[in-house]
């Protein structure tokens, strides 16, 4: 979808109350190489245009309705690498205070130069978790690098964490490290693995053939999270980011708006993983879907996979 050129101010974008997840995929490029991730590294998608940081901060500054109870839903910067966005620190200064800030990382940035930019206070809110998530990537880079890192980030005052995946192949090592960060006093997380490994399907999911990729459906699906692509494009699901499907509209069209209507899907039983497993909220409240799918009575055809789901992104 081209982006609008018109300079003129935008109307706001209301978040539906029952939103509770802005994703902003600044861009997918990314210095690591993951075997698991779920971005195409070599595809011509990586080389799409990027939005500038002056345009996604005009676009993100539409967004109203960010209150609750608990407190504002955040936009989660997060990519591929976030601060691989040339306009990166543009971004997180650029955008209104009221609009709360977390941060979805592997760290590879340059921290004394994140130190220097960004006021530890405009990534910091109450919620159960920090708002700079790290992710672990054993093969890519060595834990201790990772963990002075983030303690000079907890120095300068920055709430921060790290995530480590439960891959089959390196739980061991990942528990391993999150002992030795807990003794450090590092909150160190895990997360389920989600995606194929050793010829099963790993993750609990709401609807238990959604991400089989052996057959498809025609289903009605609801979202209640904001996905924005690095482009500006919104997305109803991660299966249609990733996968380049038609997108729902644009971050700067004047005319888009959160739909609260079930929207027709004929790629169920390829969802992506991210979208169906049952998690916790950002309440940290289990039990949560990303999506709610409704059934018709009549069942599609066959299809060839594009590709397997994979794991973990960021
Ligand atoms: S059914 Fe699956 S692929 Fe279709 S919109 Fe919902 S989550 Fe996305
Ligand atoms: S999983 Fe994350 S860190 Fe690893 S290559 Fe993909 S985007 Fe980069």
């Amino acid at each position: 979808m081209p982006i609008p050129n018109d300079r003129s101010s935008l109307p706001e974008i209301v978040l539906r109350q029952e939103c509770n997840y802005i994703a902003v995929f600044l861009t997918m490029a990314c210095p690591y190489r993951c075997s698991y991730c779920i971005n195409e590294h070599e595809s011509p998608r990586k080389k799409e245009d990027i939005l500038p940081g002056s345009e996604w901060v005009r676009g993100l500054s539409r967004l109203t309705n960010l209150e609750r109870q608990e407190g504002a839903v955040p936009v989660t910067l997060q990519g591929g690498e976030p601060s691989v966005h040339p306009d990166f620190y543009e971004i997180i200064n650029g955008l209104p205070e009221r609009i709360p800030i977390d941060l979805l990382t592997n760290l590879s940035f340059d921290v004394e130069r994140f130190i220097a930019r960004v006021d530890p206070a405009r990534l910091k809110r109450q919620a159960p978790y920090a708002s700079i998530r790290v992710s672990y990537h054993p093969g890519q880079v060595a834990f201790e690098e990772l963990l002075v890192k983030t303690h000079r980030l907890m120095e300068a005052g920055f709430s921060i964490g790290i995530y480590g995946v439960l891959h089959p192949d390196q739980q061991e090592h990942i528990l391993a490290m999150q002992q030795r960060a807990v003794r450090e006093g590092v909150d160190f997380r895990t997360k389920e693995f989600l995606g194929f490994a050793r010829g099963r399907l790993y993750g609990q999911y709401k609807y238990e053939d959604a991400c089989t990729l052996s057959h498809t459906r025609q289903v009605r699906c609801r979202t209640s999270e904001l996905l924005i692509g690095a482009g500006g494009n919104v997305y109803r699901c991660h299966h249609d980011l990733y996968e380049q499907g038609e997108p729902i509209g644009h971050i700067l069209d004047p005319g888009f708006e959160m739909m609260n209507e079930p929207r027709p899907c004929r790629w169920y039983g390829h969802c992506n993983p991210c979208d169906i497993k049952v998690k916790t909220n950002r309440l940290q409240q289990f039990g949560y879907t990303a999506v709610d799918i409704e059934f018709p009575a009549t069942a599609g055809g066959r299809r060839k996979s594009r590709r397997a789901v994979a794991a973990a992104t960021g």
